[in-house]
């Protein structure tokens, strides 16, 4: 199969020849069809398998084949993604396929100055990648207008109500005219997902490239157990020891990234990190740094890492295990890209326990683990597996105390078989607890 038995016209075959894309993945080959013939999608696609692609690549034809001019203000097609850098990210690939076409382009997002975006915006854009908060703020300005809309993505929806987006997304809704074409990207469906979808979509096409919440399997997964306290010295060994030359890394919090990215720095290593609290362009440049390889080791939390293609990263590093399982697949979906294969390494603590079953539990698998010499943890990390069970080894009975008065029952204590499974704890479940359409507050972003 090829991107011309798809349909696609020559100006996209030809930057399609030059960004080297020769076959189309297999999201591409079931999306693109159903774009062009103006069906509505519900696609289930992980990070990495060129879904991007899928949907801008039918998106950019029908803006160029079919339509009015795009007038004063108004937008034709719109992306909807949840972060800044995907916006960026998405905004570039867009760019990218539309080189040889007569169309107008662009991307905002919030954490930089509105008003060169709403001079941008006056003469009309037909593609608009934007992220829900500064499209409704420029919306409400007057420096948008939804009439001559046509076709709504969501990307990344799964993350978008994650990080408290449903409220934008309601009024965003709100204000698009009711006939138009819509496609829904998720790597992961969750009930609020289906529910989503269910009112924003119109008979649409679903479309499974992996199974559900399966990672991605051209990635070696395997963590390495170890106390909380001594994180930060077991990943400067690792580092050493695999000799390790760039390596995308999640910490939990944005003073997790800090702090590792400070003890690093102070050992001579070229790090950098980027979270929510750091300004968009300190985390631009720092993440074009990494990208360029100026950076070797790039610390960051969930939120500002989402998204991110950077070509053939061969390692990521869990130095926390997520809060959510599910950002376990999109963590290690940095890796592994279009068929090339990498690694994801997690360190986990004792505390983490729970975290780990849970992903397990998500991506059905046990994952393998590797100790280091010299880094056996304390507090042992108990047995998981992929059933959602953490398997407490068992007790050794206590020895019975001598009775003292004879005439007591003496206890022998309880003598547990080898084999016996000790009860699943409560896994910790994906948190996903914002309703679609809340009016409720907006979520902290981490
Ligand atoms: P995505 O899943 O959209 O983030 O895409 C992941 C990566 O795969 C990006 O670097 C794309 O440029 C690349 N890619 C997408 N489609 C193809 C293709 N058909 N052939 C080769 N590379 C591709």
């Amino acid at each position: 199969m090829t991107f011309a038995t798809l349909g696609l016209i020559e100006p996209l075959l030809r930057s399609l020849e030059r960004l080297g894309y020769q076959t189309p993945t297999p999201v591409q080959a079931q999306a693109i069809p159903a774009v062009l013939a103006g069906r509505d999608l519900m696609a289930a696609a992980q990070t990495g398998t060129g879904k991007t692609a899928g949907f801008a690549l039918p998106l950019l034809q029908l803006l160029a084949m079919e339509g009015p001019k795009v007038t004063a203000n108004s937008v034709r097609a719109l992306i909807l993604v949840p972060t800044r850098e995907l916006a960026e990210q998405v905004h570039e690939a867009v760019r990218q396929y539309a080189e040889n076409l007569p169309l107008r382009t662009y991307a905002v997002y919030g954490g930089v100055s509105i008003n060169p975006q709403m001079m941008k915006l006056r003469s009309g854009v037909d593609l608009l990648v934007a992220t829900p908060g500064r499209l409704l703020d420029l919306f409400r300005q007057n420096a948008l207008k939804f009439n001559q809309l046509q076709t709504l993505v969501l990307d990344e929806a799964d993350r978008m109500l994650d990080l408290g987006f449903s409220e934008e997304l309601a009024n965003i809704y709100k204000a698009l005219p009711k006939k138009r074409q819509t496609l829904l990207f998720s790597a992961t469906f969750s009930d609020d997902i289906r529910l989503l979808a269910g009112q924003m979509l119109n008979d649409p096409l679903s479309i499974e490239v992996s199974p559900r919440n399966v990672a991605a399997n051209t990635v070696k997964q395997w963590i390495v157990t170890v106390d909380k306290k001594r994180k930060p010295e077991l990943f400067v060994h690792l580092m050493r020891k695999g000799k390790w030359k760039q390596v995308l890394v999640f910490a939990k919090t944005r003073n997790g990234v800090d702090a590792l990215v400070e003890k690093l720095q102070g050992l001579g290593i070229n790090a950098d990190g980027i979270h929510g609290d750091k300004p968009q362009a300190t985390r631009q440049r720092a993440l074009d740094r990494f990208k360029a390889s100026e950076v070797q080791i790039l610390v960051a939390t969930d939120v500002a890492a989402r998204g991110l293609d950077i070509e053939d990263l061969p390692l990521v590093v869990n130095f926390d295990l997520p809060i959510v399982a599910e950002d376990y697949i999109h963590r290690i979906g940095r890796t592994g890209r279009a068929g090339s294969t990498g690694e994801a390494i997690s360190l986990v603590c004792a505390d983490e326990v729970n975290l780990l079953s849970a992903i397990e539990m998500l991506t059905r698998q046990t994952l393998k683990r590797q100790n280091e010499p010299d880094f056996e943890p304390e507090h042992r990390v108990p047995d998981t597996d992929a059933s959602g069970q953490v398997i407490k080894k068992p007790k050794k009975p206590k020895k019975p105390k001598a009775s003292g008065g004879g005439g007591g029952k003496r206890n022998l204590g309880k003598w547990v078989d080898s084999g016996e499974v000790a009860p699943a704890e409560p896994s910790i479940k994906p948190v996903r607890k914002v309703p679609v359409f809340n009016t409720g507050p907006r979520k902290r972003k981490p």
